[in-house]
């Protein structure tokens, strides 16, 4: 395997897990249910070893039913516990608890055999910046313990915060980092919020995202901006800068001379995309993930 692309605070961040995996009983590893296999680390196999993981789909409120559906079945067919929710409303949260119970299983019979009441599971979230993190462990903690926002939480002595159920999770997440060498899952990240606009120019990544909605949510697109004739696909970056081109006369997008302004239509859409406003999407299905990451290296 090839690590070129692992630069040092990768390696520390990885450490900084690994260190916090020998106090807990099970991970919650976080990913973004529109983009599931783009905001995966993709070494978390090796990071999280064999400790019991149950895989989070957030954010599934903003994400195509029907897709989380498939991916849940792809996560379960490689031997994972998965569940979508939907941690700034609640939604799916309260099933984590029984997860838990069923991926502890043998640990807990063990201590009941012994006659011991088994003890509350320990609990660690990992995921990338934005995947929503902090928003979860408030959630469980049921009041504001972690800063959110699009920056890495606060950082302070690890505590352990008690959830109302059978959970104790570790105050301070793990940050990991996504595959960010690969430049579909760059414009995936950029297009979901997840990494700053600024790292890629935010024409290209809506050029993407048009690219990726055409065949897929073509009515929804047609719809929000009144394009009459939108193709079924966009072969290239030409047909995709036309549409971006509409769009920005549709919503005004002026530069000086009658010329579009094609970083405010962008702005126009990935503002819509990221708010839901363009309706539940998903950006990449299971089968664009059939191969997993880091095999061929
Ligand atoms: P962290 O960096 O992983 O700790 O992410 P945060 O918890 O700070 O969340 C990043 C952003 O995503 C915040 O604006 C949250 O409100 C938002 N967010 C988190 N979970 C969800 C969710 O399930 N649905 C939606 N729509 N937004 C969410």
């Amino acid at each position: 395997m090839t690590i070129q692309w692992f630069p040092g605070h990768m390696t520390r961040a990885r450490r900084q897990i690994e260190e916090k995996l020998k106090l807990i009983d099970v991970v919650f590893e976080l990913l973004d249910a529109r983009i599931p296999q783009s905001s995966r680390n993709p070494m978390i196999d090796e990071i999280v070893g064999g400790k019991p993981r149950l895989i989070l789909l957030n954010k599934a409120d903003l994400a195509d039913a029907e897709q989380t559906t498939r991916w849940n079945k792809h996560f379960k067919a490689q031997g994972h516990e998965t569940l979508a929710i939907d941690a700034s409303n609640g939604t799916g949260v309260k099933d984590i608890s029984g997860k838990v119970k069923e991926l502890l299983r043998e640990k807990i019979e063990r201590q009941l055999s012994k006659g011991l009441k088994p003890r509350a599971a320990r609990a660690l979230i990992v995921g990338i910046p934005n995947v929503g993190k902090s928003t979860l462990i408030n959630r469980l903690a049921g009041r504001n313990v972690a800063a959110t926002g699009d920056r890495p939480g606060v950082t302070k002595g690890q505590q352990w915060i008690r959830t109302g159920s059978d959970i104790e999770l570790l105050d301070t997440p793990g940050i990991l980092w996504p595959r960010f060498e690969d430049p579909e899952v760059g414009n995936r990240l950029a297009a979901t919020g997840a990494i700053k606009e600024e790292v890629l120019h935010i024409d290209e990544v809506a050029c993407f995202v048009l690219k990726e909605l055409a065949p897929r949510y073509g009515d929804v697109l047609s719809e929000r901006y009144g394009l009459d004739s939108l193709p079924s696909s966009l072969p290239d970056l030409q047909s995709a800068i036309e549409v971006l081109e509409a769009i920005g006369r549709r919503r005004g997008c002026l530069a000086g001379g009658g010329h579009i302004d094609y970083e405010k239509a962008a702005g126009v859409l990935l503002r819509d995309l990221r708010s839901g406003k363009l309706g539940r999407i998903t950006l990449e299905g299971p089968e664009e993930a059939m191969e997993p990451i880091g095999a061929s290296e």
